[in-house]
């Protein structure tokens, strides 16, 4: 078991026999995260460090977990400081870096240091690649279903495509569950939800965030970083799919995809999803200057169901959203 805090190339951890752990699901995923962001309080974070990177830390220590891969470029610098207390605490810290300038060699020298560090192969990798594709392929698919068919909810869309950061720890098991699931959905009643969203940013710390949403007559269609991790690019070499997964470089590429799906998905507004104390949050500014539809910026700090404001918030946006549609017609 290998826990990784952030999309790493999965291919290199697979082809080592590993069984890759995305900590953050097993974080938010647990009976009480609150209690895992006070435990690293208690621990010594501050109150100003970000709340997924506190529960991490606890989710390590509690679950035993001895290997990390800490994304020390592409991802934000509390991992960097993160991943020095871990390996204090006696894990093994493996850095590994996506290069700001997305050169391909700088990228494929880091995955060919962290196949070294796993001791596999480049076939091995090769094969792997190929054996992920098809299950990507079919999230892809399942994505299509979700803003063209209509016949998935923003939640369910959510769920397959955030667990596609680990596929679970194991692909196979996965591929099983979201072909049972694929198969469901094709006979449902499409759904005719007046309001089109799409989500962007880090996925939410809040629960009952989508069912929320659902329940105003609007539905999440396009889930940014979550369906990056999908990597939806078709046929590619592996350090290509790196390369053009736009989360761990600059906004330009993640820009140009948002705007793709605001006219391919037809968005009536976004939800930017801000983390408390997190650096991303600036990346705000540069949206609201380019994108040209409605956006409601929200703020999680510590996990939790919706709470009042954010929820009042959503319901006006939904409102305005509705009104102006009207207009517009
Ligand atoms: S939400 Fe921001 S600060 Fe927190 S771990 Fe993710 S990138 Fe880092």
């Amino acid at each position: 078991m290998i826990g990784i805090k952030a999309t790493v190339p999965l291919e290199i951890i697979l082809a080592a026999g590993l069984r890759p752990v995305d900590l953050n699901h097993l974080f938010i995923t647990s009976n009480s995260p609150g209690k895992l962001v006070t435990q690293a309080e208690t621990a010594g974070f501050s109150h100003n460090i970000c709340a997924w990177i506190k529960g991490i830390y606890s989710t390590v220590i509690n679950h035993g977990i001895r290997e990390v891969i800490a994304v020390t470029g592409g991802d934000c610098s509390n991992t960097i400081a993160l991943g020095e207390v871990l390996e204090r605490r006696g894990v093994r810290v493996i850095p590994f870096e996506y290069p700001l300038d997305r050169s391909r060699e700088t990228l494929q020298a880091q995955m060919e240091s962290l196949r070294k560090e796993l001791s596999t192969t480049w076939h091995e990798i090769e094969g792997m690649g190929s054996r992920l594709e098809s299950i990507r392929a079919k999230l892809k698919r399942l994505d299509q279903l979700t803003y063209a068919k209509n016949v998935v909810t923003g939640l369910e869309n959510h769920q397959f495509l955030v667990s596609s950061s680990d596929f679970n720890g194991n692909p196979d098991l996965f591929e099983k569950d979201l072909e049972q699931f694929l198969a469901k959905v094709q006979d449902r009643t499409p759904r005719t939800d007046e309001i089109r969203l799409g989500y962007l940013g880090v996925p939410p710390i809040f629960t009952q965030f989508y069912e929320f949403i659902e329940s105003l007559d609007a539905r999440v269609v396009f889930n940014e970083v979550q369906r990056q991790f999908s990597m939806p690019f078709g046929q590619v070499d592996i350090v290509e799919q790196y390369l053009q997964y736009t989360y761990p470089y600059d906004i330009g590429t993640r820009l140009r995809d948002i705007k793709e799906a605001i006219n391919g998905r037809q968005l009536d507004g976004l939800i930017h999803y801000t983390q408390t104390f997190c650096y991303r949050q600036i990346y705000d500014i540069v949206l609201r200057e380019v994108i040209p539809i409605p956006i409601l910026t929200l703020e999680g700090d510590r996990p939790g169901p919706v709470d009042g404001r954010t929820a009042l918030r959503i319901e006006t946006f939904v409102e305005m959203l509705r009104a102006r549609k009207g207009e517009l017609v």
